[in-house]
């Protein structure tokens, strides 16, 4: 069985000691594919570079896939200007990047930091640049799903995208797959704990799932206070198998095809 990471941080420090050791591994494991979103005007270049640098074919790697994008925690200090920018940055490298993200809205964070006007009109600007570029989006949420929902169906796109680390209602899952959105499945659902998570992915149809660690954050149950890696995808997966009917091998045959599917890979 193969795998794809659909979102993994390699770009951050954690990583940056080990990662063609950790890269390896990865492939070693099956996963053979990581996409990479960016946070911040900051990162945008890194994670190009570290993904183009991946793929030369000098080092054993999975396909390393960047996106660009700006992430609701990073809005301090930011203007207009750097959404300029960054949809500059994106007509420029359209043919490498596969997403516009991570971007979305953090009301733990909107109420903590006062941002939420900020932090919606970052994000629709994302979204109508995903749109202009023909792109999904890799959408990021916390405490605002009754947020987002109204700014995605105004903004309808064909291009639909991934609601990154998915936690919520059946009924909420339904209006993202409604909106062409897939559901990205991480280390949630390894704490028991995360009773509708997981009974929402019970049901789930298998073509909205996609697998992801958010590596370095979000360690897996068991994982917790250490660094989460890329190689805890085949751990998630292991989960999600407890959780559904299907034989693995379905299902992870699926998740492929969702991922080819919604980025247009072959
Ligand atoms: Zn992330």
């Amino acid at each position: 069985m193969i795998f794809t990471d659909s979102h993994c941080h390699l770009d951050f420090d954690e990583f940056s000691n080990h990662l063609p050791a950790l890269l390896q591994a990865c492939l070693t494991s099956g996963i053979h594919r990581i996409i990479v979103p960016s946070t911040a005007p900051d990162n945008w270049s890194k994670v190009i570079t570290l993904c183009r640098q991946g793929n030369n074919g000098e080092n054993l790697a999975p396909l390393l896939l960047p996106c660009l994008g700006i992430h609701p925690w990073f809005l301090s200090g930011l203007t207009q200007q750097h959404l300029q920018q960054l949809a500059a940055l994106s007509r420029q490298h359209r043919q490498d990047i596969i997403a516009i993200g991570e971007t979305g809205i953090d009301k733990v964070i909107a109420d903590k930091a006062d941002n939420l006007a900020q932090q919606r009109s970052f994000f629709e600007y994302q979204l109508q640049l995903a749109k202009d570029c023909h792109l999904p989006v890799i959408v990021h949420h916390r405490r605002s799903h009754h947020e987002l929902i109204p700014l995605l169906k105004q903004g309808k796109s064909p291009y639909g995208g991934i609601i990154h680390a998915f936690s919520g209602s059946y009924q909420e899952a339904k209006t993202y797959i409604d909106l062409g959105f897939k559901l990205g499945i991480g280390g949630t659902i390894s704490y028991d704990r995360a009773v509708k998570t997981i009974n929402t992915v019970k049901r789930l149809p298998l073509s909205a799932i996609v697998l992801e660690t958010d590596a370095p954050s979000m360690p897996l149950a068991g994982f917790q206070g250490q660094s989460n890696s890329p190689l805890k995808l085949v751990n998630v997966f292991e989960c999600l198998k407890h959780i559904r009917q299907e034989p693995a091998e379905i299902i992870a045959e699926r998740i492929e095809s969702n991922i080819n599917e919604l980025f247009q890979l072959p």
